[in-house]
């Protein structure tokens, strides 16, 4: 080498950035690039000849050692440390040995290229922690993931996830498709595989719910979120999710069930039993009601020679309440009728149950106009029967005085229900009596002017209910009011 190649040999190695130097079979340093005294803070002369022991350190030629010797038996050797560094930090570093070679074969040296790899190292390390604090916090969480590799077809599974179904992880974490599926029911399997499919065909989060057998034999109930991953050319590559132990809020759930249940079961015993109390109590009063009536309508009629006016006025009043009294029991009656029955549902012409009505209370003061033909529902001879009756029933009562006024029945589709309208042109309802009124006992016009009880609408609705259907009211006090009833038409 001639003094120009020398030149040129040094400001080549010292532009690498790492540290390059020739060391002699002897171990001892013949060559060493600026990177390299740098690293040491030494002069060239302090180095040529030294020892490499003697500058790293006996602990790093230790490690070293070994390497350097299979070098210098002809081998090209790599391997990571962590060295020394001269401001008495620790640095992680890549070395590479390189014998150099005779043209006879025999080994005249070896060159060694060390990199510092430290941030490489450090950004590993931070990975790798990151890694490991959101796999503790997937296993807080009663958690484990998968990842499922659709080209190699190769499964992977979180510790966790082996641990939550009572295994131990394996060295490298795999897992085979058959641990999982040998592990659900069918049923619970063949709903799984449904839901995966269509997250992967609508690349939406596959969701859902299975149960899974434990290494113990028992079954978990588990939820599980996954996503498909794609390639550049839109197909699937990846299946990762994550999968959660719910056991217990299943089981919170099941018990919750079962006390509501239970509980349900309780209240509708005890609801029987306060209707057939409340039925056995009205069919009673209606005993001593029907004395008191009858008795008071004897005195009056048979004796009424016998007894002064004021006498006659009592009596009056006497025979007046029982008879209201016995109005309120009947309607009571009927109501939970309505409410406690069984009846079976059944074809039913509305034009027959309409007309029925409007015959018997039809008494010349308004103008019946029914619309034919009526349809046909699903219903109850006497829940129909009951519901029109009290519609037609207050649409009569509640006329304007002296006006003879029009009361309209029609139907119109209103959905899977066929709508019934009754249409008078009475009084009308304030809106904020809407709700009230069709609770029992719920009434706006005074007895005095009206007479009822504020049962009617209250059987309307219970009888509505009962049918599968339901009731309102629209109104315009002094115009009239549209009761409307929905029921389910027989096509
Ligand atoms: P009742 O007719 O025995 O009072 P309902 O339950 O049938 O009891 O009706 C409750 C209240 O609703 C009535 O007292 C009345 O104030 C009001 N109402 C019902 N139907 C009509 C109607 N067609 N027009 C005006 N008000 C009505």
């Amino acid at each position: 080498m001639d003094g120009e190649d020398h030149e040129l040999l040094f400001v080549v190695s010292d532009a690498i950035p790492a540290l390059i130097s020739y060391l002699s079979p002897d171990a001892r340093y013949r060559f060493a690039n600026r990177a390299y005294l740098d690293w040491f803070g030494v002069r060239p002369s302090e180095l040529i000849g030294r020892e490499v022991r003697e500058l790293v350190g006996d602990a790093m030629w230790a490690l070293a050692e070994p390497h350097f010797r299979q070098a210098l038996a002809g081998q090209k050797i790599q391997f990571e440390a962590e060295a020394a560094y001269r401001l008495g930090a620790r640095r992680w570093v890549h070395v590479s040995y390189s014998p150099h070679r005779r043209p006879d074969g025999s080994v005249a040296g070896v060159v060694a290229m060390v990199s510092d790899i430290t941030p490489r190292r450090a950004a590993e390390e931070a990975r790798r922690a990151a890694e490991e604090r959101m796999q503790l916090a997937i296993s807080m969480a009663g958690a484990g993931t998968w990842d499922y590799d659709l080209v190699a077809k190769k499964l992977h599974w979180s510790d966790s996830h082996f641990r939550l179904l009572g295994l131990e992880p394996t060295p490298n974490r795999e897992a085979t498709m058959d641990m999982w599926q040998s592990r659900l029911p069918a049923e619970d399997l063949a709903r799984f595989m449904a839901e995966r499919e269509r997250a992967e065909r609508e690349r939406t989060t596959l969701d859902t719910v299975y149960r899974i057998r434990r290494a113990n034999g028992q079954y978990m109930w588990a939820r599980a979120t996954g996503r498909f991953l794609y390639d550049d050319a839109g197909r699937p590559v990846r299946f990762v999710g994550v999968f959660y132990d719910i056991n217990e809020s299943k089981e919170t759930e099941k018990r919750l069930e079962r006390l509501v249940d239970e509980r349900t079961a309780a209240l509708r015993v005890k609801l029987a039993e306060l209707e057939a109390f409340s039925y056995s109590l009205s069919h009673d009063l209606r005993g001593p009601l029907r004395t008191m009536y009858g008795f008071a309508k004897v005195l009056l009629e048979d004796h009424a020679p016998e007894l002064d006016p004021e006498a006659q006025g009592h009596l009056k009043r006497i025979e007046r309440g029982a008879a209201r009294l016995d109005q309120l029991v009947r309607d009571v009656l009927a109501y939970s009728q309505v409410a406690k029955e069984n009846f079976e549902r059944a074809p039913v012409d509305l034009g027959t149950v309409v007309a029925d009505v409007v015959h018997t209370i039809d008494n010349g003061a308004v103008r019946f106009e029914v619309e034919t033909p009526l349809p046909t529902v699903l219903g109850h001879g006497a829940l129909l029967q009951q519901i029109f009756s009290n519609l037609l029933d207050n649409a009569v009562k509640f006329a304007r005085r002296g006006e003879c006024a029009v009361v309209r029945v029609y139907a119109r589709p209103n959905g899977k229900f066929v709508r019934i309208f009754v249409e008078d042109e009475g009084i009308g309802i304030e809106p904020q009596h809407f709700e009230r009124i069709f609770e029992i006992f719920g009434r706006v016009h005074r007895d005095g002017e009206y007479p009822g009880t504020g049962i009617g609408l209250a059987i309307v609705r219970k009888a509505a209910e009962r049918l599968g259907g339901h009731v309102g009211v629209a109104s315009e006090p002094g115009r009239g009011t549209r009761f409307w009833v929905d029921l389910h038409p027989v096509t």
